[in-house]
């Protein structure tokens, strides 16, 4: 047996994930989980929704009990930091921790995620502008919340609007400024962007499309305003969601591929063919079936945190299954639950099933056949569309738009 084992950096959704599907499948060695925050392994989605809004706790975020990982051998480490590494050419070596510990590993894990990229105007650097990537910067938007009446949030992607909606649910006047012409415009068509659009300024969001964001304005330590073209928004507090950047840091370093993340075959192995990453930092090969030869994508989403360090699992046991499957999304804003199945990049038609105001679906074709879905508090659309592609089945587009016949009975063999 080796006496140092797997080192997996970063504890988040993927890296929890590999440590417990490594232990599913019998893996033998220690294993190191290793986090550079002060908290327990915890998990993300409801910082945005459910824990802004003190709905639950922060003990119901954490992923697995310390009896948990004591039972299975999994030394989890927080609060610490890999700044470089010494490392063999069988992908051994030891790494450096800011701290000055050091860690011996025969094999690494890289599940280093993405950061928060920064907002780059005039103020951006005033106290009050917030980010929220991770508990910490939750904690500290909370804390501030209670005194705040006006709030600017910047970008009108997940984070911007599940953290408007929240805010507006705890009674703040909340303006929201998004650059682009429409919401979620990296992941969702302009039919879903209209639809939730109508939804979030009848629900109170002042929102802005199109918006030339100048500088945030303040007095002191104060923020007094965000200033929009010739206009000042009053604003106490700004929270910026406008988007992540891969931490490719530790990859370049160990001289890994990289290009938008790091560089992994289907199989998350890294181009030293030892290494694995895993989750938002990795760029793999399109694992949706019939994706064009050599198309490569980066997820940032729970479900392929989830699936990729299964790959990465096997890969390292011995066992290794290709990474194939259907990407899916979900994000609770308000009242409306998003959930997207499939990717729709390169559709050339859409069919619209409006259930009620609240209810209410596009399905995406490409040559006739299906290959995604939004579905907004539509939960049997969704899963009837990502049930079709699973098996690589249609649901013909002539017959989608009639919301009295239930998706899943229209399914057909291609
Ligand atoms: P995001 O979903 O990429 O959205 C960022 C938005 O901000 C984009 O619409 C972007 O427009 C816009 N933007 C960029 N620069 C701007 C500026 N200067 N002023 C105004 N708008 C600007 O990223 P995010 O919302 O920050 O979320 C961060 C990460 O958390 C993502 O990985 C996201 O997937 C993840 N997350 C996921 C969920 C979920 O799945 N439910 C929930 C929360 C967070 P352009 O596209 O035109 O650049």
């Amino acid at each position: 047996m080796s006496a140092a084992g797997l080192l997996i950096i970063g504890s988040s959704q993927a890296g929890v994930q590999l440590a417990v599907s490594l232990r599913a499948l019998g893996y033998p060695d220690p294993i190191t989980l290793l986090g550079d925050e002060n908290h327990r392994p915890y998990q993300r989605p409801a910082l945005s929704k459910e824990f802004l809004q003190d709905v639950i706790s922060k003990e119901s975020m954490i992923f697995r009990t310390q009896e948990y990982w004591d039972d299975h051998d999994i030394r989890v480490v927080k609060n610490e930091r890999i700044v470089r590494f010494d490392t063999r050419p069988d992908g051994s070596g030891v790494a450096y921790a800011r701290s000055g510990e050091t860690f011996e590993f025969d094999r690494l894990a890289l599940a280093v995620g993405a950061r928060a990229r920064k907002l780059q105007v005039p103020g951006a650097d005033l106290p009050g502008v917030l980010y929220l990537r991770n508990a910490d910067d939750a904690l500290e938007l909370k804390a501030r919340v209670p005194a705040v009446e006006n709030v600017v949030v910047i970008g009108g992607g997940f984070i911007g609007i599940e953290a408007a909606a929240s805010l507006t649910k705890l009674g703040k006047n909340v303006t929201l400024l998004e650059a682009g012409p429409r919401l979620i415009g990296r992941a969702v068509g302009p039919e879903t962007s209209d639809f939730l659009l109508k939804h979030h300024l009848e629900a109170g969001i002042d929102v802005r499309l199109d918006a030339e964001l100048t500088r945030i304005v303040g007095t002191g330590d104060q923020i007094t305003g965000v200033e929009v073209g010739n206009e000042v928004i009053p604003a106490d507090l700004v929270l910026v969601g406008i988007g992540v950047l891969p931490n490719t840091e530790l990859a370049e370093h160990l001289g890994l591929d990289c290009d938008n993340g790091i560089r992994v075959d289907g199989h998350a192995l890294c181009s030293d063919g030892v290494t694995v990453a895993v989750g938002d930092c990795a760029n793999l090969p399109n694992p949706v079936p019939g994706s064009p030869a050599g198309d490569r994508v980066r997820f940032e989403s729970v479900n392929n945190a989830i699936e990729q360090a299964k790959v990465a699992a096997y890969a390292i046991t011995g066992d290794p299954e290709e990474y194939a499957g259907i990407p899916w999304f979900w994000s609770n804003q308000g009242a409306l639950k998003l959930q997207i199945a499939g990717l729709s990049t390169g559709y050339d038609q859409t069919v619209v099933r409006a259930h009620e105001p609240t209810k209410w679906s596009v399905l995406y074709y490409r040559d006739g056949r299906i290959i995604a879905a939004d579905a907004v508090n539509a939960p049997l659309d969704f899963m009837a569309v990502k049930g079709a592609l699973a098996k690589g089945q249609n649901i013909p587009a002539d017959a989608a738009a009639d919301t009295t016949t239930m998706l899943k009975t229209l399914t057909t063999d291609i």
